[in-house]
């Protein structure tokens, strides 16, 4: 069973955010690849007025992007 989808919470008002990318990290660990793992990285940003987004690694699997924790107002598209 494969994860297809990953989640990246960003608190607060963080706009922009490196994590590591685990599928291809998974990926990479079945290939058992000499590379290391610093190419499984995916970094985004997301707009102050954005409360989810979508980032894209190097590649190509999308990870998802939610803002928690910031102030009460939210915005209901
Ligand atoms: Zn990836």
């Amino acid at each position: 069973m494969r994860a297809t989808e990953q989640t990246v919470v960003l608190l607060g008002r963080m706009t922009s955010f490196t994590a590591v990318c685990e599928a291809c990290q998974e990926e990479q660990l079945t290939d058992l690849l000499e590379e290391s793992w610093l190419g499984a990285r995916v970094s985004g940003t997301l707009r102050l007025d954005d409360d989810h987004g979508w980032a894209t690694c190097e590649r190509g699997h999308r990870v998802r992007l939610i803002r928690e924790g910031r102030s009460a107002e939210s915005t209901v598209h």
